[in-house]
């Protein structure tokens, strides 16, 4: 089509005016204007305030800001006409298509997991492939389209996890929303292993390290830490629980209590008893899809503990275990130290190092609830004052 711009009118110029009002962009058109006995259609016409929201869109979309409609920006009005379930989407070859709806449904499905390229609201072959993966997940043909039945099972699941590149700002966003203080925010602490599973054992003397029962200790105490901040704390286990909990059923269990974050506690094991220091893992994959809330607070975590107890900083890592895949929340699990190095051991097994590895726990739990721009720097916070961080003051009776 050719260039529409500044002082054109006629019907291209009514349609892009109808997209631009329908997105907001520009206020509703008026109805016939009277004027005394004489009552004129209003002038349909490319004037400033289209060229203004026509800029405004391109701005929005990444496209080149010029105020013209031409062929890329008419392509982007024309897919932005579609919502998410206003028509069946499908890989049309050799014309896919276009708009902001496969767009939706791109970031949805990379929401999910499901590997879909580029969030581009192009209805190519590797979406159509992430369709199918995800219709064969939940029982349905997986033919690739994403029709009625599809639709309902993306709005019947809901989010199995959250994160994502795109859904960066939207998570900054909500944890924005929902203030500083962690009185009444959810937590799950998960202590790794349990019962009959003992994890890494370590045998010294007439004593037996566990991993269960070190990773119960440090859950306990920052269940105690993080109540009396004023938050939810549930641990998935009790100290000795009779049967194991899988991760899914752990992941269930925070899922189903609504938790805000969620943070797993393992200790690390190996073969030489040379490797040792702390380790965090939040949800991703190699493809560079990424749970960022949860990068956040695995970074804040490893950072944290490195600064505080001295352990050796194994790095922040992506993984796709299920206590991370299939939790809905932020969800890290940190694995502090290894139990078969004799120094971490020796840390810890003392008590007031484990109080130093909950604090750290404690301090990152509170960064995550500040906005980026009011960031403390790590290890600053004291631990002790959270309480009062948290609450805000009463004015007092006149
Ligand atoms: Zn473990």
């Amino acid at each position: 089509m050719r260039t529409v711009r500044r002082g054109d009118r006629g019907p291209a110029v009514t349609e892009i005016r109808g997209i631009l009002t329908t997105l907001q962009l520009l206020p509703t058109d008026g109805g016939p204007v009277e004027f005394g006995w004489l009552v004129t259609e209003p002038v349909i016409d490319f004037d400033e305030a289209v060229e203004r929201a026509v800029r405004a869109f391109q701005q929005s979309r990444g496209l080149s800001v010029d105020g013209e409609v031409g062929a890329e920006t008419w392509r982007a009005l024309d897919g932005a006409r579609w919502h998410l379930g206003s028509r069946a989407l499908y890989q049309a070859i050799p014309d896919p298509l276009v708009g902001d709806d496969v767009r939706q449904l791109q970031e949805r499905l990379l929401e999910m997991g499901y590997d879909v390229g580029r969030t581009d609201g192009v209805y190519g072959a590797r979406t159509a492939r992430a369709v199918a993966m995800f219709q064969r997940e939940v029982g349905i043909a997986p033919d690739g389209a994403c029709g009625p039945h599809t639709l309902n099972a993306l709005r019947r699941l809901g989010r199995k996890v959250i994160g994502g590149r795109p859904q960066l700002l939207r998570e900054t966003d909500l944890f924005r929303q929902s203030g500083p203080g962690l009185v009444g925010k959810t937590i799950v602490i998960d202590p790794g292993h349990g019962g009959p599973d003992l994890g890494v054992v370590v045998p010294e003397g007439r004593l037996r390290w566990t991993e269960s029962d070190i990773a119960y200790d440090l859950a306990a105490r920052l269940e105690g830490r993080l109540a009396a901040a004023g938050m939810r704390v549930h641990l998935t286990r009790g100290p000795t629980p009779t049967a194991e909990l899988s991760q899914q059923d752990r992941a269930v269990l925070a899922n189903e209590l609504g938790a805000d974050l969620l943070i797993s506690i393992h200790l690390d094991g190996y073969a030489n008893p040379a490797a040792d220091g702390v380790a965090t893992y939040h949800y991703g994959t190699g493809s560079g899809v990424t749970s960022t809330a949860g990068e956040r607070l695995a970074g804040l975590v490893q950072r944290e503990i490195v600064a505080r107890t001295g352990l050796r900083n194994c790095q922040i890592h992506a993984k796709t275990w299920e206590v991370l895949r299939l939790t809905r929340m932020p969800a890290v699990r940190v694995d502090v130290g290894y139990l078969t190095s004799p120094t971490d051991r020796a840390k810890l097994i003392d008590p007031h190092f484990r109080e130093r590895v909950v604090e750290s726990i404690v301090a990152a739990v509170q960064r995550m609830y500040f906005p980026v721009e009011q960031d403390v720097p790590t290890g600053s916070i004291d631990v002790s004052t959270i309480r009062a961080i948290t609450s805000m003051p009463v004015p007092a009776a006149p």
